[in-house]
This record gives structure tokens, C-alpha cells and sequence, in this order.
């Protein structure tokens, strides 16, 4: 069987960017050859089993020749394997795509051609910049920056440039910014036109600054915004003033946020502080073990039916309920309609409606007082009630039903663990601009990662963001200052004082 090779443009950055067409070809294909640049946030669609090599680093060995990655498609290709070459922005904008194209075509072997969305006009649209405009540019070119003006056996000509009256867009152009301008200066365009340069644009890193094109060099390097960027000189980049979509929408934009929550719940936290224009790092420090099947728990699933009042106190445990019910046979059946049941809040309540019980009660306040509040004027003498929990859940919901007359099963159902960590990870996280604790296993366990420099950067750097007023409590015990608290105690409410955090 013959083996296809795709070229396949990966957009500048931005995974939603990537063309439908390069999605399905990406998600099917069995190795993929790819550039850093631009195509981070994709791999991820790759097959698990896919061969993936990243042409730009080899281990142990220098980036790849470009013979030798036209070399390794052909290979693929001819061996009968269905192959995405995975390219920044567009195959065929300074991407080398062509070169690939002819090497495939000598050889025989059968390719296809996927665009992508190139960084040239993505980018600096993300920045609020149209390369075109009715009124300002009623074209704009595309040029590599990459060749020296000053030397007289390059093939850009500058001069020419400079009298195009439209937009002029370079690519590669930060290391010879200067000269750049000071050619299209001499040449005759205005010193003070606007310029702007965005870098890592549409990722959530993107930076722009908006200048001159007398003045865009030295601003650039007063904020450090260098390659990879988009260089924009012409009217247009002006508009970015008034167009600057991407910032309104996006109040957490150029601020590094941590998420300390376990693995497996942080991706819903990830995403929405992502599309509020954060970058996150997922520093993991709990993660969850269910506890193994002993007497409690035998009994617990037993007589399930026979409670007055189910409390649960997480998420997590209402998971872990359901789940050892279903590993006994069982399922929401074995709860009764009169059983009275209390989630802590929305969060719990959406795990138990996913597993088909729908909570009676959820306190106005979602700390286990608020189910103490909440259970107010209800007779509770003699009630028969289970609180199914974490190990290592505070005693204060239990005492107060067993002061009240209840008579309580405390059930653990699951523990919270310290998570091992990346120490470059740790270090990203030391250096956020916010770190967010979604529970007090959240505090201590990161706490646990650190050492006494550690926890000193920690106390003194990022801004602590607490879902509410226990994990706030363990913060300052541990000698932490909380800047924002969570109103409402759920992981919208966290945003929304994130959020409020970052604007004030
Ligand atoms: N084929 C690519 C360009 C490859 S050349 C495309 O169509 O976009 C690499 C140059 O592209 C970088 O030096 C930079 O100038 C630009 N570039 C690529 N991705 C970028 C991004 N996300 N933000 C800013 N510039 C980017």
C-alpha cells in the first residue's frame, strides 16, 4: 500500500486555528514530523501510538537538516505510513513546505498540500491590527526580515518596500530591526509611521507593543519583546488602538495563573481561565486515592437505604460513592425517594445528578457549617445519617450532627495525596502571577513540594487566590497572605475573584 505524506499548516498558535482538514489528516496520521513553533497546543490530538518527532530537537543530536527531514518524510512515505509533516502557520509562508513538496514529488511519493492559517495576518489581527484597511492599505506584503539589509547579496529590496504605499508585514525580522527601519527610513517612509511588533501571537503569551517605526526597536527591547514576532509597518497598526478586541475579552491576558487542583479536575479550570487569556500552569500537587474496600465501606453499601439524611462533601466523594456501588452491582436504585440528601454544593450536586440523584439540599454557604445551617430546625435526634468524605476531612460537620443527636457513619471513601512534582514546574509556579488553592489538601500538599526558599518565594510573589474561608484559614496558618477570596465557594466564584484580583 502506498503511504501518504501530509504538509499541513498548524495556524500560529492558537489550537482553534488549526483548518478542519488538518485536524482529521493530524488525528489519523501514524508519525508526525513537527516544528515547535505554533504547534504545542496540537500534539495532543495525535494518536497515542502515533511516532512523533520533533524535527527542531533530536535527542542527543542537532535540529535536522532540511535534507534529512525531507530525507524522513520520504522514508515514511515510501514505507507505506500516513504521515503529517505538522508546520507552523502555513506550509507554504517561509515555511520551507515547498522544498518538502519537491523532495516528496522526485521521489514518488504521494502528498497533499493542507494550508494553514499563517501568523503574517493571524497574528497581528490578534493584536487588533487589520492588515488591510479601506481608508489606510489597500495592500500589504508579506517579507522575511531574516537577511541583512546592510549587505548589498541579499534579495529584498528595501527601497522598493519603502515606496509600496501599503501595509509591510516581515516575518524573522526582530534580530534586524534596526536596520529594517532605518533602510525603509532612508527610503523614504515617514519615521513616524506606525509600526507594532506581536509576539507568540494568538497563544496565550502573545505581547504586543505599538510604536513607531523610528521608535519600535528601543520599545521592543525596553519590555523585552523579541522573537517570535510579527512586524507590522503602515497606518493600520494605529487601529490597534481602537481594535483591540482581544484584550476586552480577556481580562486575564499576559497573567500566568497555577492551578493546584488533582490531575484529573484541573482540565475545566485550565480551560476557562485560558479563554479568560491566562497561561496556566497545571502544577498538580494532590491527587486522589480511592481508600480500598474494607468493612466500612462493605457496610456502608449494604445499608445504603437505611440513612435518614446522605451528606456528601465533595465532588470527589460523590464519585467515589456511586463508584462503589456500581462495583457492588448497584446504582442510585439502592437510595430511597424519603432519604433525605445534601450536597455541599453545585459542584457535588452535578456529580450526583450525572449519576442520576438529584440533591435535596444545598446550603447557601458551601462550607460544612452551611450543611449545619442548612439542616437547621430539622429534627436530628436519633436521625441516621452518613457523611461519606475524604479521610481527611475536618471532624467540625460530624461533631455538630453527633451534638445535635444524630447518630453518624463517617465513611472515608477516598485520600488526597501529594503529587510528585516537575521541579521546572514548581519553579514556573514560584514565579506566576497567581496561584489558585481549590482546598486546604491543596495548600499543605504544595507547602509540602517546597523548601524553606521555596516557601519564602511563595509568601513574597504570586498574588493567593482561596475558594473560600477554610482554604484561606490554612493559607494563613501556613504564613501565606490571602489577596482574594472566593464569594461564592465553587470554582466560578475562584475566576470571579481571580478576575476582580487581576483588575484591581
Ligand atoms: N509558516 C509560518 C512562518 C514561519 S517563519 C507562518 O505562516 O506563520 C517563522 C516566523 O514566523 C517567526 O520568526 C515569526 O516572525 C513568525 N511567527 C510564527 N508564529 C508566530 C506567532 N505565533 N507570533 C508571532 N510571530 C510568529
Amino acid at each position: 500500500m502506498s503511504g501518504i505524506v501530509h504538509l499541513v499548516g498548524a495556524g500560529p498558535g492558537d489550537p482553534g486555528l488549526l483548518t478542519v482538514k488538518g485536524r482529521e489528516v493530524l488525528t489519523r496520521a501514524d508519525a508526525v514530523l513537527y516544528d515547535r513553533l505554533g504547534t504545542e497546543a496540537l500534539m495532543g490530538l495525535c494518536r497515542p501510538d502515533a511516532e512523533r518527532v520533533d524535527v527542531g530537537k533530536q535527542p542527543g543530536r542537532a535540529k535536522m537538516t532540511q535534507d534529512q527531514i525531507n530525507a524522513a518524510l520520504v522514508e515514511r512515505g515510501l514505507a507505506g505510513r500516513r504521515v503529517v509533516r505538522l508546520k507552523g502557520g502555513d506550509p507554504f509562508v517561509f515555511g520551507r513546505g515547498s522544498e518538502e513538496a519537491e523532495a516528496l514529488a522526485a521521489a514518488g511519493v504521494r502528498y497533499e498540500v493542507v494550508p494553514g492559517v499563517t501568523s503574517a495576518i493571524s497574528a497581528p489581527a490578534y493584536a487588533g491590527i487589520p492588515v488591510t484597511h479601506r481608508a489606510v492599505a489597500t495592500s500589504f506584503t508579506v517579507v522575511t526580515g531574516h537577511e541583512d539589509p546592510a549587505k548589498g547579496s541579499e534579495q529584498t529590496d528595501w527601497a522598493a518596500l519603502a515606496r509600496v504605499p501599503g501595509t509591510l508585514v516581515v516575518l524573522m525580522g526582530m534580530g534586524r530591526l534596526d536596520g529594517i527601519a532605518r533602510a525603509l527610513i532612508a527610503a523614504g517612509r515617514p519615521p513616524g509611521q506606525p509600526a507594532a511588533a506581536v509576539q507568540w501571537g494568538t497563544t496565550p503569551r502573545q505581547r504586543s507593543v505599538v510604536a513607531t517605526l523610528a521608535t519600535l526597536k528601543g520599545e521592543c527591547d525596553a519590555v523585552g519583546l523579541g522573537s517570535p514576532a510579527v512586524v507590522v509597518i503602515g497606518e493600520v497598526a494605529a487601529l490597534a488602538a481602537r481594535i483591540a478586541w482581544r484584550d476586552a475579552a480577556r481580562p486575564l491576558a499576559g497573567r500566568t495563573v497555577v492551578v493546584t487542583r488533582a490531575r484529573a479536575q484541573a482540565s475545566g479550570l485550565r480551560a476557562d481561565l485560558e479563554a479568560l487569556g491566562a497561561r496556566v500552569v497545571e502544577l498538580p500537587v494532590i491527587r486522589i486515592r480511592p481508600i480500598p474496600a474494607g468493612p466500612e465501606i462493605e457496610r456502608m453499601c449494604a445499608a445504603i437505604g437505611d440513612f435518614d439524611l446522605v451528606v456528601l462533601t465533595s465532588a470527589n466523594g460523590a464519585d467515589q460513592l456511586f463508584a462503589r456501588l456500581a462495583e457492588r452491582g448497584r446504582d442510585a436504585r439502592a437510595l430511597r425517594p424519603e432519604q433525605v440528601v445534601v450536597a455541599i454544593g453545585p459542584a457535588t450536586a452535578e456529580r450526583l445528578a450525572a449519576h442520576g440523584v438529584r440533591a435535596d439540599l444545598v446550603p447557601e454557604r458551601f462550607v460544612a457549617e452551611g450543611i449545619l445551617d442548612a439542616l437547621t430546625g430539622r429534627e436530628l435526634a436519633g436521625a441516621r445519617v452518613l457523611v461519606a468524605r475524604a479521610r481527611e476531612a475536618r471532624p467540625d460537620l460530624v461533631d455538630g450532627l453527633r451534638g445535635r443527636g444524630a447518630e453518624v457513619a463517617e465513611v472515608a471513601l477516598y485520600e488526597t495525596l501529594t503529587e510528585d512534582a516537575d521541579p521546572g514546574l514548581v519553579e514556573d509556579a514560584l514565579g506566576a502571577d497567581a496561584v489558585t488553592f481549590t482546598s486546604s489538601s491543596t495548600v499543605r500538599n504544595l507547602l509540602a513540594l517546597l523548601d524553606h526558599d521555596g516557601r519564602a518565594r511563595l509568601a513574597a510573589g504570586p498574588r493567593i487566590v482561596s475558594i473560600g474561608p477554610i482554604t484561606s484559614a490554612t493559607a494563613r496558618e501556613a504564613g501565606l497572605t490571602v489577596h482574594a477570596e472566593a464569594a461564592e465557594h465553587t470554582v466560578p466564584g475562584l475566576i470571579a475573584a481571580l478576575v476582580a484580583d487581576a483588575a484591581g
